[in-house]
């Protein structure tokens, strides 16, 4: 793209500079209606930018065309988008339109049902099994034993 990078070094400048950037593409703009193209279906609709955890699978079904900024790299974590547990994820800002934002909304829901990160996750999930209900002490006193 033959666009001119001048990045200015201050917050509000920068910020202007990739809204502007975004706004020169057709996959990253919004129009009047507050309408963009959503990262999760491609639909044109009305979408609010917010920030999510990808896998790579879902990241690679739905192309780089419509993600606004790559935060950083996950090394470990929960995809927002297929609820599951999975390496080398990465943190994204991406607009979604309501169905596709409700669906993050309902993943979430269900992870925080499952008590949050200890609840969700697998390792933790098999660390309670073996251990019981006293699984906290347990992990807590590890350490301890260990060395005895
Ligand atoms: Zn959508
Ligand atoms: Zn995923």
């Amino acid at each position: 793209m033959a666009t001119k990078l001048d990045v200015n070094h201050g917050d509000t400048d920068i910020g202007k500079k990739i809204w502007d950037i975004h706004q020169d593409n057709e996959y990253t703009k919004v129009n009047n209606y507050k309408e963009a193209v959503c990262f999760g279906c491609l639909k044109n609709d009305a979408a609010a930018a917010m920030v999510a955890d990808i896998c790579g699978e879902c990241a690679g079904k739905r192309g780089r065309e419509t993600l606004l900024v790559s935060i950083k790299p996950v090394y470990y974590g929960l995809c927002y988008f297929c609820g599951h547990y999975k390496f080398n994820m990465e943190q994204i800002n991406c607009r979604l339109c309501r169905t596709c934002s409700r669906r993050v909304a309902n993943v979430m829901k269900d992870y925080n049902k499952k008590g949050g990160f200890q609840g969700a996750d697998p390792f933790w999930q098999r660390i309670k099994k073996k251990h019981g209900k006293d699984w906290k002490q347990i992990m807590n006193n590890g350490t301890k034993s260990y060395r005895q």
